[in-house]
């Protein structure tokens, strides 16, 4: 018998954290923090022993170095792309916490000790424990990502992590050939929705970049410094109009670029990445806006990084825009922004003339997806996480003939 116990990241996106208890051994799959207001999953009874880590995202990883304060000796397998990226993002968390005169979830040296605990996987290779075999597969979602397999007790048992089935302009789609499954913990993200064309939307976001770039204008990219930088560059290095990168998304990119086989095609990106022009100091900024360009920026939810600067800067001018591309958690600047017309950040309280768009370029699957993905590996028990309208989702699926359930946060469950 194997207990699994949701820890987090059940009926809600964020601090992700799964504890596999095969009886023999304990395997916690991901151990992430809430981003927006630091909440934490539920601590985990040690001994554990292995950490499973699907991809860097700070919902999946943002609290495993707090393991190491609390005493934990054992190691972290992932994926070496996840861990370069990681290591960036737990610093800048770090950082951030302090900044904000939280009591840090974890110290440098617990960050340090977890680097040096790190196992680094292959995507189907096996690594054997006593009492389970994990194969790490391509999840398709940001570089690095994988959906984490995990066999023991006679049973195949599969977290999809964050995962995206098709191909987009950065990313191999997710893959899915893994035979059958006899239970499926499924991320539900967008378990309501198909997502556009994606081919579609890069077209169209090249066309209005074209526009604002003839009127003059500049168009501000908000994005995430993980993956959705490096498409972007990808997607706007076909326009040929100067490229600007600024913040945390140099360094992920620059990164990203020394693990090739963790993005679909390297060369074009490394090429992009070589001429767009990288913005190292605060003072080069008001350069920038003095032509017509397209500005590459951190954060991606609009909530810190330099994209104040510009917005502050920028607000005012009707031939401007700003493109939010990513999922706006509820709370954050771009998700008021989008709700209420309104921007409301450091000090400013502003509707703005530049045009503010969204465009749904998500690096997770849709509704369909979820379901065809599950239709193909056919399992016994799906269990759904990350989501915030999981208890739906379970009932359609039921009706669908899939043994679907949506557990809650401290329920355990035995497969
Ligand atoms: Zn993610
Ligand atoms: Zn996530």
């Amino acid at each position: 018998m194997t207990e699994i116990t949701f820890l987090g990241g059940a009926r809600e996106v964020g601090r992700m954290g799964i504890l596999v208890n095969s009886g023999r051994e304990r395997f916690l799959l991901d151990y992430g923090v809430n981003v927006e207001n630091m909440d934490v999953p539920l601590q985990p009874k040690m001994p554990i022993d292995a950490l499973l880590l699907s991809h860097a995202h700070l919902d999946h990883s943002g609290n495993i170095p707090s393991l190491y304060k609390l005493g934990w000796n054992g190691s972290v397998y992932a994926t070496p792309t996840t861990f370069e990226l990681c290591s960036l993002l737990l610093r800048d968390s770090l950082k951030v916490q302090e900044r904000k005169g939280l009591t840090p979830k974890y110290l440098m040296h617990d960050l340090a000790k977890m680097e040096r605990m790190k196992k680094n996987t292959v995507f189907r290779k096996t690594v054997n424990f006593k009492s389970a075999n994990v194969e790490f597969y391509d999840a398709g979602h940001v570089p690095g990502s994988a959906s984490i397999l995990l066999e023991t007790n006679g049973k195949r048992i599969l977290y999809t992590g964050d995962i995206k089935f098709i191909n987009t302009e950065l990313m191999k789609a997710a893959d899915t050939n893994l035979g059958d499954i006899d239970v499926v913990i499924c991320e539900s993200t967008y378990s309501y929705k198909n997502h556009p064309n994606r081919k579609e939307l890069a077209d169209s976001l090249k066309e209005k970049i074209q526009h604002t770039i003839y009127n003059n204008g500049i168009a501000i990219l908000p994005c995430f410094a993980i993956g959705r930088t490096q498409e972007m560059l990808s997607i706007v290095s076909d326009l040929g109009f100067p490229v600007f990168m600024d913040g945390m998304g140099i360094e992920a990119t620059r990164r990203v670029l020394l693990h090739p086989e963790s993005v679909r095609n390297h060369k074009k990106l490394r090429k992009a990445f070589k001429r767009a022009r990288k913005i190292r100091r605060g003072t080069q900024r008001k350069n920038v806006i003095a032509n017509p360009c397209i500005v590459i920026t951190t954060s991606g939810m609009l909530n810190g990084g330099p994209v104040g600067f510009y917005i502050k800067k920028l607000h005012e001018r009707e031939n401007c825009t700003l493109t939010l591309s990513g999922f706006q958690i509820p709370g954050t600047v771009g998700r008021h922004l989008l709700d209420t017309g309104r921007y409301v950040n450091e000090g400013l309280d502003v509707k703005p003339k530049m045009k503010v768009e969204f465009m749904d370029l998500s690096a997770h699957c849709g509704r369909d997806g979820i379901i065809n993905f599950l239709k193909k590996v056919n399992p016994e028990k799906t269990f759904l996480v990350h989501g915030e309208r999981v208890e739906e989702f379970a009932r359609e699926l039921k009706g669908m003939g899939f043994d679907a359930y949506a557990p809650r946060n401290g329920e355990k469950l035995r497969v």
